[in-house]
């Protein structure tokens, strides 16, 4: 047998391997080795989490942001982004609406604006705990301090989502301005666990500058953080940042990288990225059936969706979210999985 072949039945076995190892494993792939991960990750997660595939509600709460990163559509710098905030009402009918639809967990995600204070925050996330006692709140609002996080958690939210972004602080400081720290991240996602948040991690593969070392310091760093959740989808420029000229990350590399993750951790809650179904066509459902069981639906008020652009030809831009639903239930129906009305809490423990 091949050596990367040998290395893929070692993940899918032992759920690890070293550094050289993965690396050998990227490097070498084959036609061969990515049907044997995506097999093997697709049986892993249906083992841990069954037929179902878990949705959640974005809402897109504001695309003010404070920070300048030089991948993003709604970095500070970016003077012709449509600046909008949501507020408490609006927030709480995108819920309405979702959980008519289904959901049965609601991502608040925006960029790091200001304007939310701890106070406005709390306010927001409180009411929404209020009305909905058994659905699970996430939150993706970027770095914040301990307090803030805290209260956060104590307000009623359940789970975090802050990417890493890569795991080398070299490569960290080549897709952030100086003003940005590589350490600060991550103590916060240490911060967010500590609390007691499902917390998630995460990075953009093919992100300029990324290499195979970085990629597999990233995995490693998965592994042994051990997150609750991973995001993981490709870069794709955007015409009004400084990486407008950079190639767009690949859905064969980062479909190939999600069985990696699956096999690393089995427990992990791994979203189809709505990247991944924009880089091509049936992304997500392939993320699925290569051992993703998340996908994450837009549920932000219709006027709003084309201002929350990080990077282009964002797909569900125009679209009901009660369509967006329809079309990915029928996907998935299409490859035997069940979009399931449930929390989907994660079962790392
Ligand atoms: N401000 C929040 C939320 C960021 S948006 C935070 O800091 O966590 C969520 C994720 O989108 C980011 O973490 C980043 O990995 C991803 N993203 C941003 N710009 C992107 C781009 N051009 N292509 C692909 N993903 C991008």
């Amino acid at each position: 047998m091949s050596q990367e072949m040998l290395l893929a039945e070692k993940l899918a076995n032992t759920h690890d391997l070293s550094a050289e190892e993965l690396y050998l494993l990227i490097a070498n792939r084959t036609e061969e080795t990515r049907e044997y991960l995506r097999q093997k990750a697709e049986a892993e997660c249906q083992r841990v989490y069954g037929n179902n595939v878990f949705i959640r509600g974005l809402i897109e709460l504001t695309n003010y942001c404070k920070n300048d990163c030089y991948y993003c559509g709604i970095r500070c710098s970016n003077k012709k982004a449509n600046r909008y905030r949501l507020n408490k009402q609006q927030i709480l009918e995108c819920c309405e609406i979702g959980y008519e639809l289904g959901f049965r967990t609601f991502v608040l995600q925006g960029g790091e604006d200001p304007y939310f204070t701890d106070e406005r925050m709390v306010d927001i996330v409180s009411a929404m705990r209020k009305k909905y006692p058994h659905c699970a709140i996430t939150l993706s609002l970027g770095e914040r301090s301990r307090e803030s996080y805290q209260a956060l958690f104590e307000a009623g939210a359940n789970r975090y989502l802050l990417r890493h972004e890569t795991a080398t602080k070299q490569h960290y400081e080549q897709l952030h301005p100086a003003q940005m720290s590589f350490e600060h991240r991550m103590e916060c996602l240490r911060t967010l666990k500590e609390i007691g948040f499902q917390t998630g991690c995460g990075f953009m593969v093919g992100s300029p500058g990324q290499t195979l070392e970085h990629i597999v310091r990233d995995l490693r760093f998965i592994k042994e953080f051990r997150p609750h959740m991973v995001g993981m989808g490709p870069f794709l420029s955007h015409h009004d940042t400084p990486f407008c000229d950079m190639p767009n990350g690949t859905a064969e590399l980062t479909v190939y990288l999600l069985s990696i993750v699956r096999l690393l951790l089995p427990e992990v809650l791994l979203p189809a990225t709505t990247a991944l179904g924009t880089v091509q066509q049936d992304g997500r459902k392939q993320g699925v059936l290569a051992g993703c069981n998340v996908v994450m639906p837009n549920l932000s008020p219709l006027s709003v969706r084309k201002s929350y652009m990080l990077y282009d030809n964002k797909i569900s831009t125009d679209e009901e979210s009660a369509q967006s639903v329809e079309k990915l239930k029928r996907q998935m129906e299409s490859i035997g999985r069940t979009v399931a009305v449930a929390r989907g809490d994660s079962q790392i423990q």
